[in-house]
């Protein structure tokens, strides 16, 4: 986009008011809040850009947030500012350009494809949205994947909406403390600095909605957010008329006990049709994610009942019907499971709408149901009352077929109705811009329309290795630059001597093969792996000739102890005079942090216990940015791996021993950094270009790069999930 402002002389002959000056200041920092209101800005760099040079050093303190940025500004301000800067255009271009999103709707592939949901959208339910790192209601996997599925509805205009709740405290911040213990903090958001607005009824009203429960009603207010041509509704319970402790029920993300979470649920499921009907809002299909939100198919069936006098059998199967339910986890805590007594007092009032007994209620959510010692499972719930399910990655529909057979005792494993999709990633979210601008030169622009496409990366091989390895040593370069403030800052914080400091301000080499790990710290995805062979790995990073460095980030949920172990023990690497310059813990894993890594790493490393990743998305963000999967056989990448594309780490078999899993690992993980990837890194031309390294970087970009779209994904779902849901075609979905 050209950033060239247009001089007065270019306005029309016969216009005596120069191009701009009938833009009062109001109406400039209106064009700006309109553009600042809509999440579409969060996935364009040029309108980043705009938002940041406002103000380059508040836009960093306040996380990103243009509402924020713009908020401490008047129009006075705002215009002499743009003036100064030349933004008058690019602010106009910025309007223009989401305008014309929102309106230019006919070519795109979901005019094409979905237009039979249009007046009957898909609801996408899920407990947390990762959309930006300035709308802290998202904690890790699950909340970008949302978040990207939704971007990429948007991008493809699938129609959908999307239900979530609004957390006003969101997830913990991280900080270490000297001995490198984690500690969380919990903010505050400030509500007027979100960009979110009231939903309105078709009255144009504020919509409450009010739930029953055996212990009062609840209520929640409904937001919406604007994230390009999706709507997102975020249900939140600090409203007038509930009891002091309800008012703070959707303050946290994942905090408090099992009935605190039970009535997270049940606002988001059963609040959530709700509200969708208090909108005038009728889903052709039900996108359930994760049993979080499969109290909705409860509320949906007493809908039914109730306005098309269905009988209970018939409402159930008309809601399955309509239900299409995504299990993202293979660990069995990742399950919702709820005692009876919570279940009666919660979602009795609705069973007797429903007209069932407590035993009927707690048989939907039993493998068995009428074994009385079974728990109310979330999940459950979610396959019984969905015809069409699926896990998320190939090895995770097996993992899950074979996880839940006993809900289809009479059928073989093959033949459990649990197909797959596997994940993807909202490409423009996570692509740097100098790279997509590679793309644009070597590849022509169609690309970005047809990004889930086959092929649509194979023209990588005509990128000239030289400015390839140019584009990744600057993004690499923006890294260091990243993490050394981060890192001095993080010191700074704990009063650590003016060495340290000092030291921190220089960490890191921009030469050295660098390799970036970070995720949530839960154990199963055993952050420490790598160091269980310290000798070697010491031998490996202290190579004078070919240094290998460290950077790790990653939060571990408060109540879990290991998990804060391992991070203690990598952030405290920092001490061992052997490493102490190799290895970096960032403080805060977030959105902003993860684009940093992913942006600038040569490799991406990733070692859960196999087969515990139900997907993993994490790598697939490095692809298309230049840099490597370094991994275990697991999730997406033992379906993505084909020994050209990066590497793997095991060979895709995990033994029942899981110490002896452990050190076969570990023991793999040293030799295959040690025998391919750092010769492969080091390997240079006459020029100093490692050819074959980016040869299969090449490779991973053409044959990874639609595939791991969510794209990819979002069309997946439309065509073998929503379309056939919302079209009553009755087959169970078995994509296998
Ligand atoms: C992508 C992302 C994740 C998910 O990564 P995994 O590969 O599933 O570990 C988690 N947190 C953040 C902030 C992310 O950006």
């Amino acid at each position: 986009m050209s950033q060239t402002e247009l001089p007065p002389s270019a306005a029309p002959a016969d216009s005596t008011r120069s191009y701009w000056t009938d833009v009062t200041p109001q109406a400039l920092y209106d064009k700006c809040m309109t553009v600042a209101r809509n999440l579409w800005w969060s996935w364009h760099p040029e309108v980043i850009n705009l938002f940041r040079d406002l103000d380059p050093v508040r836009w960093r303190q306040l996380d990103h947030n243009p509402i924020a940025l713009l908020s401490e500004m008047t129009p006075e301000q705002l215009a002499q500012r743009a003036s100064e800067m030349v933004l008058y255009t690019r602010i106009n271009q910025a309007h223009r350009r989401l305008n014309e999103y929102l309106n230019n709707t006919n070519t795109t592939w979901g005019a094409r494809h979905a237009g039979v949901l249009g007046s009957m959208p898909v609801a996408y339910f899920s407990a947390e949205f990762g959309i930006h790192e300035s709308v802290p209601i998202y904690s890790g996997g699950l909340g970008v994947l949302s978040g990207d599925h939704i971007k990429s509805a948007s991008g493809l205009n699938v129609p959908l909406v999307a239900i979530g709740l609004f957390y006003d405290q969101g997830y913990f911040k991280q900080q270490l403390n000297t001995e490198g213990w984690q500690q969380e903090e919990y903010l505050n958001t400030n509500v007027e600095e979100m960009p979110m607005e009231p939903a309105r009824d078709p009255k144009g009203r504020p919509i409450t909605i009010e739930i029953d429960t055996r212990d009062g009603r609840l209520l929640a207010k409904v937001w919406l957010m604007r994230v390009g041509r999706i709507k997102l509704y975020l249900l939140d319970c600090d409203v007038e008329g509930n009891r002091p402790e309800d008012r703070e029920l959707t303050s946290r993300l994942y905090g408090g006990d099992t009935r605190t979470r039970i009535r997270q649920e049940l606002v988001l499921g059963v609040g959530g049709v709700k509200a969708l009907r208090a909108m005038g809002i009728t889903p052709g299909v039900y996108h359930l994610n994760e049993g979080h939100s499969a109290f909705a198919t409860l509320e949906v069936m007493r809908e039914r009942m109730h306005d098309d006098g269905l009988p209970f059998d018939e409402a159930l199967r008309e809601v399955a019907r309509r239900t299409v339910f995504t299990t993202h986890t293979p660990v069995p805590a990742g399950h919702d499971r709820f005692d009876g007594k919570l279940m009666e007092e919660h979602l009795g009032p609705l069973r007797e709408k429903l007209g069932i007994s407590y035993e009927q209620l707690m048989g939907l959510g039993r493998v068995e149901p009428q074994n009385e010692g079974e728990t109310f499972c979330m999940t459950v719930l979610g396959l019984k009352l969905s015809r069409r399910a699926n896990a998320v990655s190939n090895l995770h529909g097996h993992v899950s077929r074979r996880m839940w057979a006993n809900l289809w005792p009479w059928r073989v494993e093959e033949e459990i109705p649990i197909g797959h999709i596997t994940n993807g990633v909202h490409i423009p979210s996570w692509l740097a811009y100098p790279m997509a601008q590679l793309y644009d030169k070597y590849l022509g622009t169609e690309w970005h329309i047809r990004m889930g496409e086959p092929g649509v990366f194979e023209g990588v091989y005509n990128i000239d290795p030289g400015e390839f390895w140019e584009t990744h040593n600057a993004l690499k370069s923006r890294l260091l630059e990243f993490v050394r403030r981060r890192i001095s800052r993080q010191c700074r914080r704990r009063n650590e001597e003016e060495s340290l400091i000092e030291a921190a301000r220089n960490v890191l080499d921009p030469n050295a093969l660098t390799i970036g790990f970070a995720r949530r710290f839960a154990t199963y995805k055993r952050a420490n792996l790598f160091i269980r062979d310290i000798e070697t790995i010491c031998e490996l990073l202290d190579d004078g000739n070919r240094p290998v460095q460290f950077i790790f980030a990653g939060k571990a949920h408060p109540a879990d102890e290991p998990g804060k172990k391992f991070i203690q023990e990598i952030a405290n690497l920092r001490h061992d005079s052997r490493l102490k310059d190799r290895i970096v813990f960032i403080e805060d894993y977030d959105i902003n942090v993860a684009r940093h890594l992913i942006q600038g790493v040569d490799v991406w490393m990733n070692n859960p216990r196999r087969p515990l990743e139900a997907s993993g998305t994490s790598g697939q963000k490095v692809v298309l940015n230049g840099g490597l999967n370094f991994s275990i056989l697991d999730g997406w990448w033992a379906e993505a791996y084909n020994g050209k594309n990066g590497f793997a780490i095991g060979d895709g078999k995990a033994h029942i021993d899981v110490e002896k899993n452990d050190q076969r690992d570990a023991e793999d993980l040293s030799r295959v950094l040690s025998e391919e990837v750092v010769p492969l890194f080091y390997d240079r031309d006459a020029f100093g270009l490692p050819l074959k390294w980016i040869d299969r970087v090449f490779n991973s970009i053409a044959t990874l790069g639609a595939q791991f779209s969510a794209h990819r994904m979002v069309i997946d779902y439309t065509e073998k999930a929503y379309l056939i849901a919302a079209g009553g075609v009755t087959s169970e979905m078995t994509q296998r």
